[in-house]
């Protein structure tokens, strides 16, 4: 996942902030559970707001694909032990 990793020492939790797959915008989520699109020909999987969600849910519907469902927490912060660090 690509982005910035935010760390709140504070409150003890984590959020990745980066911009969005569909439009650019930079956008806070949880890197475990945002909905993301890996690019034709990438590696790397890249986040998607929740605007560009509702925005391509009824094209894909209309093709016959499922519904993009975010994850209950897609768009908030994570506890920083609930995070999946991987291999990178
Ligand atoms: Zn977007």
């Amino acid at each position: 996942m690509t982005g910035v990793l935010v760390y709140d020492s504070d409150s003890g939790t984590v959020f990745v902030t980066g911009p969005c797959y569909g439009c650019g915008n930079l956008f806070s989520f949880h890197p475990n559970k945002v909905p993301s699109i890996t690019p034709p020909g990438g590696d790397t999987p890249l986040p998607v707001c929740l605007s560009c969600v509702e925005r391509v849910n009824p094209a894909r519907v209309k093709n016959g694909l499922p519904e993009i469902v975010p994850l209950p927490g897609a768009y908030e912060p994570a506890a920083e032990e609930e995070i999946n660090w991987g291999d990178d």
